[in-house]
């Protein structure tokens, strides 16, 4: 329920209001909220020189470096349903609302069943042996009734990979289909999954009915609506290193820019950053992260894999090497035809220091040896995440960490995503306001 705006501004001791850690999804959200429940000043740090953290659509080659697709169940949320509980937002709206309001479009997708066509196809020419099927099937049913049974009792928190060692018996190609599954669903290596979360996963990946959109324009365009109204707001290249409550009323923000360090005072924060456990000195929460490097690749001829006949690689693939780990590809739509392929290193820390060229040698080198019918026209673009993707998930939303002090991000939710982070910075929003509201 919005809040009375004057009630909510009446409170204020500190003229600066509320101040917001990073102009990613969960952070702009949580800025469009507030000020659209109060009058709350709102100042926002971020510690680039641009919004959207990791929602980044590359202009040349097009493509999208990090988000891109977002689940219908996501976004077709109703009241009273189990995606509803989950997923809800704060004034009693779904996401699809939210993007009404934002005036944001989207689109399904229109390839095959992803991910479960382009994770079975190219296994089809390997003759998937008939245990490898059923364990597909079994995995659907043993994940959602184990999934009630841990909801209602208990969770084992086991890890997964001795779970699957002593609860099933499975030959080589199984397990690596379901490696590939959870690696395109958790965003994790599977052997740092537990078993409740594993399975989850996997009750997902398997649900024939899940359907695709993605955002028209290219994922900023959420990015450039949510954070148009505040660009006169937003500190750029303002690094934050400190946020502390050092009153019962008043929170300390101490940041980094040009001008060296600093501080400011708020009535409360919001911190959206992934780094926010550690800002706020809260170790207790912190989920690690996983490192990312997205290169898109442009061809002029649709790119297929020779040595698996059936994957034209136009819904993407998985493969278990280390390197490539997902490719997709996309008919950009100009006069003349090209094509964008994307290339998600996973696990990707090693390979941080590299340079793009280095890089692009060893991504052209593994396509080669998967087949690869031709070569990509330039070099690559390149976009390196330290902090890709969180590992595991919670069904919190944000956390409390001290007076008028909380986190949010898609570390809170099921599995990192875009809805996760908005979610988060949702519900954050309103539960900082509703404590000034006291
Ligand atoms: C490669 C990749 C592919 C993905 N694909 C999908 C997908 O298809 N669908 C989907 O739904 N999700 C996808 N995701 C996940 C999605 O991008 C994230 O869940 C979401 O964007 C997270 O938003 P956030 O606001 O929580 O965090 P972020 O986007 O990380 O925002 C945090 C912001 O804080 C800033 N910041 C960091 N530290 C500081 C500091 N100390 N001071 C000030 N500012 C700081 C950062 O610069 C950033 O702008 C993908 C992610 C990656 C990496």
């Amino acid at each position: 329920m919005p809040l009375p705006r004057s009630a909510a501004t009446g409170k204020l001791k500190n003229r600066h209001g509320i101040a917001i850690v990073g102009a990613g999804l969960s952070g702009l959200t949580a800025a469009h909220f507030i000020a659209q429940w109060s009058n709350i000043p709102i100042t926002i740090f971020e510690s680039d020189s641009h919004p959207g953290g990791r929602v980044s659509t590359s202009q040349s080659p097009p493509g999208e470096h990090g988000a891109r697709y977002l689940l219908g169940s996501e976004l077709d949320v109703t009241p009273g349903t189990k995606y509803w509980r989950d997923y809800g937002l704060p004034d009693g709206r779904n996401i699809r609302a939210l993007f009404r309001t934002l005036k944001v479009r989207v689109t399904r997708f229109g390839g095959k069943d992803w991910p479960r066509w382009c994770l079975l196809s190219p296994f089809r020419s390997m003759r998937l042996d008939p245990t490898g099927k059923n364990l597909l099937k079994d995995f659907r049913a043993a994940a959602t009734l184990i999934g009630r049974l841990q909801s209602e009792m208990n969770p084992d928190n086991g890890k997964f990979k001795d779970w699957i060692k002593t609860s099933c018996l499975l030959e080589g190609k199984s397990l690596t289909i379901i490696k590939m599954i959870l690696a395109g669903e958790s965003c994790a290596p599977w052997t740092h999954l537990s078993t409740a979360y594993a399975l989850e996963c996997l009750a997902s990946a398997v649900n024939a009915n899940e359907k695709w959109f993605q955002i028209r324009g290219g994922s900023t365009a959420l990015i450039d609506n949510l954070s148009r109204p505040f660009h006169e707001r937003i500190c750029w290249n303002s690094a934050c290193t400190r946020v502390t409550t050092v009153s019962g009323d008043t929170v300390q923000v101490t940041y980094k820019n040009s001008r060296g360090l600093n501080r400011s005072y708020f009535d409360g924060a919001i911190v959206s950053s992934s780094d926010g456990d550690a800002l706020t000195g809260q170790y207790t929460f912190r989920r690690h992260f996983h490192s990312y490097i997205s290169m898109l690749f442009e061809f002029d001829a649709k790119p297929r894999l020779l040595k698996i006949p059936t994957a034209d690689l136009c819904s993407g693939l998985y493969t278990d090497d280390r390197l490539v780990n997902y490719l997709e590809l996309e008919d950009t739509k100009r006069s003349t035809r090209r094509w964008v392929f994307r290339i998600l290193i996973p696990d990707a820390g090693k390979f941080l220091r590299w340079s793009d060229k280095d890089l692009e040698t060893r991504c052209v080198k593994t396509l080669m040896r998967l087949g690869l019918n031709g070569k990509p026209l330039n070099a690559p673009s390149v976009k390196r995440w330290a902090n890709g993707l969180p590992c595991g998930g919670t069904r919190r939303s944000y956390d409390r960490v001290s007076e008028k002090v909380y986190l949010c991000g898609d570390r809170y939710g099921r599995w990192p995503s875009m809805a996760a982070a908005i979610v988060s910075g949702a519900r954050a929003a309103e539960a900082l306001l509703s404590e000034l509201e006291k």
